[in-house]
């Protein structure tokens, strides 16, 4: 059965101190989390070591990006290698933004999948289209180059360890939301996309999130879709009662 996984990215947010305390605020609602929903925190990747220490053992840290490379000449970039080796066990992979600020094409996300599943970190792979690209039509196309060209060199095996988000761009940090039609008729094609490809049965493992301006009002209607498995939540993860009414819809 695939797992319903609830993630927050706080992107590049929170000072030391409030990050501290927002993990302690989580911790203190650790009892609240349904059983079987799973629970993945993003936060800069400079904090996470400190923040596994408050965090308990069923919040998971994830970071929001990993070099393609394993070691070398690359400043400033973390490998996937030192993420496991740091006991993180998610990397978020091919955000919007990272494509749309740090140029990062579907080839060298496809590198970074790779490089998350040769260390043992599985990835939340991103994907999902323009407003222009929706706009004109071309927002299934668009999804599904966006797959195939990243995942689909992958075993079967490997692709069973991933986790993918579609977050539609017009949606991400702007407080329109898909609607539920909108993101099941997605998650539906991705599913279908992957079973064509692979077999149902490998297609009906994988956990398809929804990410867009998920907030508290919204995320029961959205995580009850039948092929929405749960949010990347960007935003509301930064406010304890928020997220833990998401996490709870998840259920
Ligand atoms: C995100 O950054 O992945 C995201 C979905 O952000 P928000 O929830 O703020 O739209």
């Amino acid at each position: 059965m695939r797992k319903k996984i609830v993630a927050g990215n706080w992107k590049m947010n929170k000072s030391w101190p409030e990050a501290k305390a927002l993990a302690e605020g989580f911790t203190g609602r650790k009892d609240d989390i349904p059983v079987g929903v799973h629970v993945i925190i993003a936060p800069p990747s400079l904090y996470v070591q400190g923040l596994q220490h408050i965090l308990p053992s069923s919040i998971a840290v994830a970071t929001q990006n990993c070099s393609q490379h394993d070691s070398g000449a690359y400043t400033g970039e973390i490998s996937a290698g030192m993420l496991h080796a740091m006991d993180v066990k998610y990397c978020i992979i091919g955000h919007s933004e990272r494509r749309q600020y740090y140029g990062e094409t579907n080839a060298i996300i496809r590198e970074k999948v790779d490089a998350c599943l040769r260390n043992n970190v599985a990835p939340i792979f991103c994907c999902g289209e323009l407003l222009s690209e929706r706009n004109a039509g071309e927002h299934f196309d668009t999804v599904s180059t966006q797959v195939k060209q990243a995942l689909f060199h992958l075993t079967a095996d490997q692709m069973a360890q991933v986790v993918i988000a579609y977050e539609p761009v017009w949606a991400i940090g702007t407080g329109v939301t898909a609607s539920n039609e909108q993101a099941e008729e997605m998650h539906a094609f991705i599913r279908g996309v992957m079973a064509e490809y692979y077999t149902s049965a490998v297609a009906d493992e994988i956990s398809i999130l929804y990410g867009g301006s998920v907030n508290a009002a919204n995320a029961a209607d959205l995580l009850a879709c039948p092929n929405v498995d749960g949010g990347l939540v960007g935003g509301a993860s930064l406010k304890v009662d928020d997220f833990m009414t998401i996490i709870q819809a998840a259920q």
